[in-house]
């Protein structure tokens, strides 16, 4: 699943070939945008912002883009074959040497002031002005709220999608239904950190290991703990008419159930 380091990463790989250099074509395969065309603008910089991508392209103006659930970034060389259908590529760009195709993204629009249009983001866990602090404080302003919710909520902090707060939540020993008021919130948001950090140049792990164990509970319903063998469970956390509403994994043993008065006092 895309989150903050697959964004950081697509943006790196867009920036390496694109930065400073003059688009020769540009294709949206978006209907509102199908008429743009941004040959001749030079790329000025490709950056993440939490789990978005902004490309920006000169006066201001920007090609946002976020790839929600299934969205991927594929830069090469031009010429080279793509690797997915290309029914499923929204958008298309190249220079004289290289060729960047955002398949699947769930957002993919011209964007006019980026920072000012996702200055409701949380502080990014993989920006340049990172502030802890901050993000701590914003998880902190509703302490009843569950922290496995609190954790995918971008205005607070920007960057953690569902695998991050579940194995971020494991990795602490949290119940994701704790209320974000009783778990140690400098560590998580630290861990959280951390993690992305170590991933951003790398296939995703949290166990240090590679493919099938690389995640101690997400993706791992009904199979063992790899720490103490109680099966994961797999739930959800949220209701059906939110946005909320995420798969959720956890182990019950390694992490306990908050206690039944804590939970009674969310209002
Ligand atoms: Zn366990």
């Amino acid at each position: 699943m895309p989150e903050g380091d697959t964004a950081y990463q697509a943006a790196a790989s867009i920036a390496a070939a694109f930065a400073g250099k003059p688009l020769t074509y540009s294709q949206f395969r978006v209907p509102r945008y199908a008429t743009v065309d941004l040959s001749g603008r030079t790329v000025l910089a490709a950056r993440s912002i939490g789990k978005h991508v902004v490309v920006d392209v000169g006066d201001d103006w920007a090609i946002h883009t976020h790839m929600k659930m299934e969205g991927v970034w594929r830069v090469h060389p031009v010429g080279t074959r793509w690797t997915k259908p290309a029914y499923t590529a929204r958008l298309v760009l190249r220079t004289d040497t290289h060729e960047a195709v955002g398949f699947d993204l769930g957002v993919c629009e011209m964007l006019r002031h980026p920072d000012e249009a996702l200055s409701h983001l949380g502080p990014d866990l993989l920006g340049p002005g990172w502030d802890p602090e901050l993000a701590v404080a914003n998880l902190a302003r509703d302490p009843a709220r569950p922290i496995g919710l609190a954790l995918l909520d971008q205005r607070l902090m920007a960057g953690v999608g569902n695998v991050y707060r579940c194995e971020v939540c494991f990795l602490r020993g949290v119940h994701p239904h704790t209320p974000a008021g009783e778990v140690d919130l400098p560590a998580i948001v630290d861990l959280c950190h951390r993690l992305l950090v170590a991933n951003r140049a790398r296939v995703r792990t949290t166990t240090g290991h590679a493919r099938a164990r690389r995640y101690w509970v997400y993706g791992r319903g009904g199979r063992p703990c790899m720490r103490c063998g109680t099966p994961v469970e797999r739930s959800f956390l949220g209701t059906a008419d939110t946005t909320e509403e995420r798969v959720l994994y956890h182990c019950p043993h390694c992490q306990p159930a908050p206690s039944q008065s804590s939970l009674r006092s969310r209002p």
